[in-house]
């Protein structure tokens, strides 16, 4: 049996064990994936613990993901984005680290038909803001991230290609002629709040809420009502884990079944 997991402090709310399982279910894989909470301070030592097991895969999640990077040996999109959420014991050597975080949030918008060859804007510039900023520009994209502390929006920016980085009071005028709205920000999680201005939307807008807890925050429902294109989180929480999936079991992913396992927990 191959087993997988995944590494966070805290991890009891964790989606992912669900989604996977229906993934192994659903081909017929004989396969496991447990959560484990280490001490704060023992990615590296929690990574190498597992890789001496035999575990096959780990995502990562908070507060590990950047102290990953010491434990792995990165692909060139995590190492730019400087986070590890997906580690793959499977080859020779060092284990291998991936970011699908960002591919998570391109194939969220790609499966609902999102055309990725306009400019997009990217609410948020902490883990999750890099991840969408990174994935979005290696699309091609220009990328425009507005941040509450702006100076963390124009830091990331300068290691963005095609980048600009602005505060929250310049996103009426970036969305204005922008055709991918990305939230990567905390707003919106248990509290109806949005950071984006209801009038700055418009029908010619597809919007991405990462957070998923509510899957109908503030921001979807002003996007609905503007007549925009919308994806709610889970999207990209479904398609981070499909692609860790499929990286660790070489198969195609059965979305379906593990989009139904991971809505019926929301
Ligand atoms: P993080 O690193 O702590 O960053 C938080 C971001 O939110 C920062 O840009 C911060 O701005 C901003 N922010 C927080 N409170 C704010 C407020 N009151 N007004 C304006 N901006 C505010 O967190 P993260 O890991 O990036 O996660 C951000 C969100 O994305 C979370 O809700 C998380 O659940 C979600 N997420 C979803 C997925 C998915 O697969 N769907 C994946 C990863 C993360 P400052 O820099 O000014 O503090």
């Amino acid at each position: 049996m191959d087993v997988y997991g995944l590494i966070g402090n805290p991890v009891g709310h964790s989606l992912s064990p669900p989604m996977h399982k229906a993934g192994y279910e659903a081909l017929g894989l004989d396969a496991r994936y447990v959560t484990f909470e280490p001490p704060k301070e023992g990615a590296v030592a929690a990574i190498e613990g597992a890789d001496a097991l035999g575990v096959a895969g780990l995502n990562v999640t908070i507060p590990f993901k950047q102290d990953a990077l010491d434990a792995v040996d990165p692909d060139p999109l995590a190492e730019r984005i400087g986070a590890v959420n997906t580690v793959d014991f499977t080859g020779e050597g060092r284990p291998a680290g991936y970011n699908t975080d960002a591919v998570g949030a391109v194939r969220a918008l790609r499966s609902h038909d999102v055309d990725l060859s306009g400019t997009a804007v990217v609410v948020g510039a902490g883990g999750a803001g890099r991840a969408v900023a990174f994935g979005l520009a290696d699309e091609g994209m220009p990328v425009r991230i507005a941040n509450r502390t702006e100076s963390k929006a124009r830091d990331l920016a300068a290691e963005v290609p095609d980048a600009t980085g602005h505060g929250l009071d310049d996103l009426g005028e970036l969305l204005a002629d922008a055709d991918v709205l990305v939230n990567a920000t905390s707003v919106g999680m248990e509290e109806d709040a949005t950071p984006v201005p209801a009038e700055a939307l418009h029908g010619d807008l597809a919007v991405l809420d990462a957070v998923y807890r509510p899957l109908e925050t503030r921001l979807l429902r002003d996007a609905s009502e503007a007549g925009a294109t919308t994806v709610d989180g889970a999207w990209m929480l479904l398609y981070q884990g499909v692609e860790a999936f499929e990286r660790w079991t070489g198969e195609v992913a059965p979305v379906d079944a593990m989009n139904d396992a991971l809505r019926a927990e929301l």
